[in-house]
């Protein structure tokens, strides 16, 4: 008689809900990693490393790890498993499937992704502060929990499991994905110790340094938290408790929000929550949607930006806002191109925080930027990289401008100070920002017209 843990988005030992109650069991423990339906390239990277790893921290206390490449095989798994042993329990902490019957009857879940259970969610909010607010006020956080007591003689399984023993592996092109290798360190102790530092030297001046994207002011958590390989909770649990480390906290809460929301509208992916913006998009340039992707618009700020996404996987929050907007209200290209981009792009490319945060930049989501909010890539530039450090790091060709020149701005206003490398901007800013103005001050001055299917006779 065996506990069976299915993991998807938890790939640690503290705070885990789903290994820790399994633990209490004493009695064989299998863990199966089952394949999340939506992972783009980038966090398929992460998530292969991260196997790899939390399989060799569990073996060290004898615990079997297996790993299933499609959830719609779990039926074909589950017989696999009960024809050497018999599976009594299941647990998991939340899955992005639904489980056959006879699974369901004996599965239960966790909560583990979130500090807060959305259970105990009792309405539906569509503006953050009311949200955050109510939800400290009434709610209570998860308190963490500690690791699962491991205890060789009861919960080791002495079975070769041949069919679910492999676990998944990069292949095909090693060049893009290597690149990202230096630049991060993958699984739960890893995720510990950034947390450690982060605390101990960044988060007193998160406040201040925060938007600066020239600088590491952030804690670059996020393809932790993405893969679960640190608990949220435990990071709020240990922060809440001081009024400095408010903001820090608020950047949880809009990642809560974002499940919040996700929760209730699940098709957010595709569909504006905005219904005046469902059956909007005009006819866009392709070769637009290329340069963007490919950081050859010659606004410096989003071309960097766009490099160091795909040099690295990640990019600084005010950096997604200025390309987000740039991509939907400058060239005028519909949102969810720029959410798929992002998300085979991405380390900590998230089902909800993706697509939510990009419908709010693109204005049809929930307390969303007003569509005249119009990012100005230089303007950005000049203030939060002032002396163009940032944008120097990643594109080349403006290695030797001249530092006592302003680099955002200078060669649109003298087109002989752009190197001849690099490309002539795609788009002049102020006529397609008023393009954009007047388009989407039609829509949202327009009716919704909600055609309710003919009723037969
Ligand atoms: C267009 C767009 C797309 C985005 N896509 C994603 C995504 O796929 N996955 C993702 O995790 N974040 C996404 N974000 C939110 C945010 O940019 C990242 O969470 C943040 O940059 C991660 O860096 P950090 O860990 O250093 O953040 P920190 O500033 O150190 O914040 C700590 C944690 O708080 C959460 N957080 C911070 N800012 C936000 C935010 N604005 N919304 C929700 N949660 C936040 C993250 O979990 C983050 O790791 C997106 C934002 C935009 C504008």
């Amino acid at each position: 008689m065996a506990t069976l843990v299915l993991l998807q988005k938890d790939l640690r030992e503290f705070d885990n809900p789903a290994l820790y109650n399994a633990s209490r069991r004493q009695k064989p423990i299998i863990i199966v990693h089952v394949m999340e339906k939506r992972l783009g390239s980038a966090s398929k990277w992460w998530l292969c490393e991260s196997l790899r790893l939390f399989r060799q921290q569990l073996n060290e206390s004898a615990i079997t790890l297996l790993h299933l490449s499609d959830s719609a095989d779990i039926q074909t798994m589950f017989e696999y498993l009960n024809d050497r042993i018999e599976i009594e329990t299941i647990y998991s902490n939340g899955l992005d499937f639904e489980l056959p019957d006879d699974m369901a009857n004996i599965h239960e879940s966790f909560m583990a992704n979130l500090i807060f259970e959305p259970q105990d969610m009792t309405k539906e909010f569509k503006i953050f502060t009311p949200f955050w607010k109510f939800i400290r006020a009434n709610c209570s956080p998860v308190k963490p929990l500690s690791n699962p007591e491991w205890n060789r003689k009861n919960h080791h399984v002495d079975i070769e499991f041949d069919e679910y023993n492999e676990l998944p592996m990069m292949t095909g092109d090693t060049n893009w994905w290597n690149k990202m290798t230096p630049y991060w360190k993958i699984g739960e102790k890893a995720a510990q110790q950034r947390f450690k530092l982060f605390v101990k030297t960044k988060l007193s001046d998160y406040d201040y340094k925060r938007d600066f994207f020239c600088e590491d002011g952030t804690s670059k958590l996020s393809p932790h938290l993405r893969f679960g390989e640190i608990s949220v909770r435990q990071m709020y649990d240990q922060l809440n408790i001081k009024k400095s480390n408010e903001r820090y906290c608020a950047e949880l809460g809009w990642r809560e929000f974002a499940y919040h929301v996700y929760r209730n509208h699940p098709d957010l992916t595709k569909i504006p929550l905005n219904p005046k913006y469902r059956n909007f998009w005009p006819e866009f340039n392709d070769d637009h949607l290329k340069a963007w992707k490919t950081g050859n618009t010659g606004y410096p700020v989003i071309d960097a930006a766009m490099r160091n996404l795909w040099a690295t996987g990640w990019m600084h929050n005010r950096l997604r806002m200025l390309v987000a907007s740039f991509l939907v209200k400058n060239l005028l290209i519909p949102w969810q191109h720029g959410e798929e981009w992002f998300y085979d792009c991405l380390v900590d490319a998230d089902p909800a925080v993706n697509p939510f945060s990009w419908q709010w930049v693109a204005g049809c989501g929930t307390d969303s930027v007003p569509y005249f909010r119009i990012f100005n890539p230089m303007l950005q530039g000049e203030k939060f990289d002032p002396q163009g450090i940032y944008v120097r790091e990643w594109l080349p060709e403006l290695v030797d401008f001249p530092t006592k020149r302003n680099i955002h701005q200078d060669m649109f206003k003298q087109p002989n100070l752009r190197p001849n490398n690099y490309p002539a901007p795609i788009i002049d800013f102020k006529s397609s920002r008023e393009r954009t103005l007047s388009t989407f001050k039609a829509i949202v001055a327009s009716k919704v017209i909600n055609l309710k299917k003919p009723r037969l006779a």
